[in-house]
């Protein structure tokens, strides 16, 4: 029987499930969506990623003597709705059976599922292997767990793929986690590698045009545009990570240098999230380099621990969770987001140089998200569901199953605990050792209550004092509100009243 196979955006892998039966009688089905591109305003450069990624994907399979009907987001009869263009498809090839791989996100879920009674046809569902624990044994591995705590998780992991495990079964190098030594503060002389440009394909040329046509009032910048689009310009790049980059991620991975974007990090999330990498191979790539002695064993394992560890954590959480978890808003965080998270001057130098580096690249890196722009609407206290459409829409990465949880569960303890032990809330002074932004900066980092005073200093004790009810209890929070306590009443009213007037000079623009 002729069966469509629907592909979608992220799913850009040719050993992806769907497609391990395909016949040359059956019909893969590709679209370029509107309603999907605009769902939240995404960044040009996210766009861009997604179709020239799908043209080339598109392109590769027909010249592996596939059937490919690409819908294009300019031809006239494009509904712009997945559902629209399945039925379309269906319709015009007299089709009865549709098999596709289990979409990433809840809400694209409940659309496939919808599809066996609305569209009258049989539906076949098969579950995604790229990832490295499934839904189900994930939620096998939480039974009986009373805290989730990806640590373990990632042991099990490590097991279980037998990465940076010795013969005996112990972890290499004699410990799981080489955590504490990850933490370096930026030096002077700290450089940023080039990283790699690719020659611009007629296919992403095209692309481009039709991104700067369309989406032009989204926030971003489109060009220049050095995205790898094909997995073989994703697999130079990991290369070049592993060869050259690699050996300096452990040390530099929390550090933060003004206008150098990327440090040491790997750029690959982008690559991994749509398909053209699987998670892996990478790690198996940054376990050789450590055998051959080319990267030491804490860069390699504090890599690995982010892809094999953090990230089927993060998917493991979210499907555990869903469809709750979304309306989740612990700390009642509701104050509109400030217009500087979308571009507009902020004398705060490092929330400019994050919103800067993800205007111009839809990137920054894992501490620039959590410390600086995370950190701020945490302790503001922004409404949850804007800080999530800010960083769904604004990074070239963000997909829900990763988005939320790392936004509503890291960043904003909007799950209560559910990920993080303790909210990730902390003041000027974790800024000021890890960048070197504070000394670009108009406000001052080592004072409080000042008008000058950076404004993370106020904020945090005032985001504890805010919260006590809910967070005194926590085991790891005890010390810090015996600090507070043990401030006079004029140190705390100082406090509170500059951390009113800075809520009130953001709401005003002039922050
Ligand atoms: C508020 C917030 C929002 C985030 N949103 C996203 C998102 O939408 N999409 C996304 O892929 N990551 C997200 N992350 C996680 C992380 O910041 C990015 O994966 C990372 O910055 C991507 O850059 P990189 O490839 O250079 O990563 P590296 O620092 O080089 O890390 C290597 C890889 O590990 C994986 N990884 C690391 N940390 C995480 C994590 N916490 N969750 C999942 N994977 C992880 C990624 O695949 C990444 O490519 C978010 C983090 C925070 C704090
Ligand atoms: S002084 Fe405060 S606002 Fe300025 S860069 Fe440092 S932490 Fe950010």
């Amino acid at each position: 029987m002729r069966v469509l196979r629907f592909i979608f955006w992220d799913q850009l892998s040719s050993s992806l499930p769907s497609l391990k039966d395909v016949t040359p009688s059956d019909i893969i089905l590709m679209c370029e969506l509107r309603q999907e591109a605009t769902l939240v305003k995404h960044h040009p450069k996210k766009i861009a990623l997604w179709f020239s990624a799908m043209r080339h994907f598109a392109e590769d399979l027909e010249k592996q003597g596939m059937t490919v009907r690409y819908v294009k987001l300019n031809d006239s009869l494009n509904t712009h709705n997945i559902t629209g263009e399945v039925s379309r498809a269906l319709n015009d090839l007299f089709i009865k059976k549709i098999i596709v791989t289990e979409p990433s996100e809840y809400r694209l879920q409940k659309i496939v599922k919808s599809w066996e009674e609305h569209l009258g046809i049989s539906l076949e569902i098969r579950t995604d292997d790229r990832f490295l624990c499934s839904i189900k044994e994930f939620k096998n591995w939480t039974r009986g767990r009373k805290q989730l705590r990806m640590e373990f998780f990632y042991r099990d992991m490590r097991k279980k793929y037998h990465i940076l495990i010795e013969p005996d079964g112990e972890p290499t190098g004699g410990q799981w986690n080489y955590d504490k030594e990850n933490r370096k503060p930026p030096s002077s002389s700290i450089e940023s590698i080039k990283r790699i440009s690719h020659r611009k394909s007629k296919i992403l040329k095209d692309v481009l045009g039709l991104v700067r046509d369309n989406f032009n009032d989204h926030f971003g910048d489109l060009e220049p545009f050095h995205y790898a689009i094909t997995r073989e310009q994703a697999i130079i790049e990991l290369d070049h990570f592993i060869e050259k980059i690699l050996p300096c991620f452990g040390d530099y991975q929390d550090a933060m240098v003004k206008e150098h974007a990327y440090l040491y990090h790997s750029l690959l999330s982008s690559y991994i999230n749509i398909g053209l990498l699987l998670p892996l191979e990478i790690c198996q790539k940054a376990e050789a380099a450590y055998r051959k002695g080319k990267v030491a064993l804490n860069s390699a394992e504090g890599f690995i621990r982010q892809i094999l560890g953090w990230r089927e954590f993060i998917r493991g959480i979210y499907w555990l969770k869903m469809p709750d978890y979304a309306e989740l808003n612990y700390l009642e965080a509701k104050r509109p987001l400030p217009d500087f998270y979308w571009g507009a001057k902020t004398d705060m130098t490092c929330v400019a140089e994050a919103v800067s580096h993800t205007k111009i690249h839809a990137y920054s890196h894992h501490i620039q998200r959590l410390m600086v722009t995370g950190n701020f609407a945490l302790l503001a206290g922004l409404d949850v569901k804007e800080v999530q459409e800010w960083y769904l829409s604004a990074y070239s990465d963000a997909y829900e199953w990763v988005e939320m949880p790392n936004t509503l569960g890291m960043a904003l303890f909007g799950d209560g605990g559910v990920l993080a032990s303790k909210p990730y809330a902390a003041s000027g002074q974790y800024i000021n050792k890890m960048s070197n932004f504070c000394k670009h900066c108009h406000y001052d980092v080592k004072k409080v209550t000042t008008q000058n005073a950076c404004p993370f200093n106020s904020l945090y004790w005032d985001f504890l004092r805010r919260h006590r009810d809910k967070l005194e209890n926590n085991p790891r929070l005890s010390f810090i509100y015996k600090t507070w306590d043990k401030f006079d009443k004029e140190k705390k009213d100082a406090i509170t009243s500059r951390a009113s007037d800075i809520l009130k000079i953001m709401h005003e623009g002039k922050l």
